[in-house]
This record gives structure tokens, C-alpha cells and sequence, in this order.
């Protein structure tokens, strides 16, 4: 019997891309699984691909960023699935933006998902899981919540936040036989960037959105590439898994070894205007 043969797995924002990944991975390593979005046709489409593998599946329309649509979803999942034994924390969205022209209420859109979210599936399943007896715990970060990234900073904000909840839960829940993993993805194919806010423009004013996306649908990695690592990071209770490593990898290194050294090379990048051309941006 394999590490996931009868398991019970939640993925949220299970209804696009490296969740909807993560659910399907899951399901053919033999977990039921438990999947929630917050648009019902992704939902529904992702749970009968479920379903059409005989996978015990259950769909729950939930926001995230709403911490009473938690606490009931918690509630009522318990109440139907009595236990969870892998829980991926996923749900999040992009933002691309300049600091000084970012509005105060991107700022809470972003945290609200990526971090309060975040927050409010490992406050409602974290004390039930100790209660079980342990599990593992799936934290859906990013590489920008290891390096910083001009244009990124609520996204940045909301990623380390997670990053850092992570590590610490890792140790704390240690003595609860309950493991916790952060995965890392670099740029991936999903549609992150279509249903993101990016608030940056190119030479003719133009929003930069559709080359931006087209930089993920031709350079990014498909999802399922950071599911497989998922599951094998989960399996040998990887502390961070950063997937595909060569996109990030390097400069996660250097930030490590040297802030100082990495800022210097980010200011650089953004003086010669790297970061804006390999985005169409305007300066
Ligand atoms: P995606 O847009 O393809 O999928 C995200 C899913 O989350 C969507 O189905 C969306 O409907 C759902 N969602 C959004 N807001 C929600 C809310 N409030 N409540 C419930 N569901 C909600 O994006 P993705 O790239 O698969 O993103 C998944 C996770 O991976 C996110 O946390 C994201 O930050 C992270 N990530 C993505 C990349 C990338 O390059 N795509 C890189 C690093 C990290």
C-alpha cells in the first residue's frame, strides 16, 4: 500500500489549475478527495473528472477569504468525511502591480485569500486534526514567498506570510504527528494571470495583462509538473518543495547567502528595465 492508498485529501481552489492538478494526482494515488473553488462550474467540471476516475469526491462552493464560509465548510465537511488526512491549503490569486500606484483594497483582496485564507482552513481543520491523531498539511505558497519581485509586493506580502506560518506550524505541529509542507512553484501555465489584477501597462498605455499571460502559456510549466512534486514532497515530508527548481532555484540561493547581493542584482535588473522587457512593461 502506497503512502496516499486510502487516504481522505481537501484541496481548495481545487477548480483551476495546480489544484485542480493536485485533486486528480491525489485521487490516482488513491485518496478520496474533498475539493472547494468559488466558481461552482470549475467545481463541478473538476468533480466529475473525479468521479469518472471512481474516486469518493464531494464538491463545496466556499470563498476562501470569508471566514464564516470556512467555518461552515469545516463543519459540514467534517460532519460527512469524519477525518481529513491530507489537507492542501491552495486557494490564492495574482496581483502585478507598482506599490506607489497599488490601491489599499488590493492590498486586502490579496491577503484576504492568499493569507487570510490561509489562516482560516489551518485555524478550523488544524485543532480537529490533532484530535484525529496527525495528517499533513499542503501550504500552496510560491517562489515570491522566498525571493522578492519588483511589481509584486502585496503578492510578495501575502506569500511570505504564508512561508512563514508554514515553517512555524511545521515545528509546533511536530508534536501532534502532524506534518506541513511548503510548495513552491515557480511560473506555472494556469489561469492566474487571466483571473488576477495586474496593474501594469505597456509603452502604449495598453495593459500588459495579455503579455504577461502569454509569458506563463509559453515559458510557464503545466500544473501537473508541481502536483507530482506535490505528492512526492508530502511523501517524504519535505519541508519546501520548489518546483520546477531551475525557474527560482538560483536566486532562492543567492537571497539566502546574501540579501544585500540579491537586492542589488534586483535594483539592477529593474534600473536596465529587464524586468519591464521580458513583460512588455513601461517604465
Ligand atoms: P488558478 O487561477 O488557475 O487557480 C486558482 C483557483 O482558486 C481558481 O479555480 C479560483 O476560482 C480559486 N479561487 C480564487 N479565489 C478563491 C476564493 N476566494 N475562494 C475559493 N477559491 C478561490 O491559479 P493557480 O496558479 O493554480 O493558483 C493556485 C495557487 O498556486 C495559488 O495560491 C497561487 O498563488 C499559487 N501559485 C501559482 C503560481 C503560478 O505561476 N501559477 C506560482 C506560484 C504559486
Amino acid at each position: 500500500m502506497g503512502f496516499f492508498t486510502g487516504k481522505t485529501a481537501i484541496v481548495t481552489g481545487a477548480g483551476s489549475g495546480i489544484g485542480r492538478a493536485l485533486a486528480l494526482a491525489l485521487a490516482d494515488a488513491g485518496c478520496a478527495v474533498a475539493i472547494t473553488d468559488i466558481v461552482q462550474e470549475r467545481l463541478d467540471s473538476v468533480l466529475r473528472e473525479l468521479e469518472s476516475k471512481g474516486t469518493r469526491a464531494g464538491g463545496y462552493r466556499v470563498d476562501h477569504s470569508r471566514r464564516e464560509e470556512v467555518e461552515a465548510f469545516a463543519a459540514r465537511f467534517f460532519q460527512e468525511w469524519g477525518r481529513v488526512d491530507i489537507l492542501c491549503s491552495n486557494a490564492g490569486v495574482g496581483h502585478g502591480g507598482w506599490y506607489t500606484e497599488m490601491p489599499l483594497e488590493d492590498w486586502e483582496w490579496v491577503l484576504g485569500i492568499n493569507l487570510w485564507g490561509a489562516i482560516y482552513m489551518m485555524h478550523y481543520f488544524v485543532p480537529r486534526m490533532i484530535e484525529q491523531g496527525g495528517g499533513s498539511i499542503l501550504l500552496t505558497a510560491s517562489d515570491a514567498g522566498l525571493v522578492a519581485m519588483p511589481g509584486m509586493t502585496a503578492y510578495n506580502a501575502s506569500k511570505y506570510a504564508v512561508v512563514g506560518m508554514g515553517e512555524t506550524l511545521r515545528i509546533e505541529l511536530s508534536e501532534h504527528n502532524i506534518r506541513v509542507s511548503l510548495l513552491c512553484p515557480g511560473d506555472i501555465d494556469t489561469n492566474i494571470i487571466r483571473d488576477g489584477k495586474v496593474y501594469l501597462y505597456d509603452r502604449k498605455g495598453r495593459s500588459a495583462k495579455p503579455e504577461i499571460e502569454k509569458y506563463y502559456r509559453t515559458r510557464g510549466v503545466p500544473p501537473e509538473v508541481v502536483a507530482e512534486a506535490a505528492l512526492r514532497g508530502l511523501e517524504r515530508d519535505r519541508a519546501v518543495i520548489v518546483v520546477p527548481w531551475i525557474h527560482h532555484g538560483p536566486l532562492i540561493l543567492l537571497r539566502r547567502i546574501s540579501p544585500q547581493l540579491y537586492h542589488a542584482l534586483m535594483r539592477f535588473a529593474l534600473r536596465k528595465g529587464i524586468v519591464h522587457k521580458m513583460f512588455g512593461i513601461q517604465r
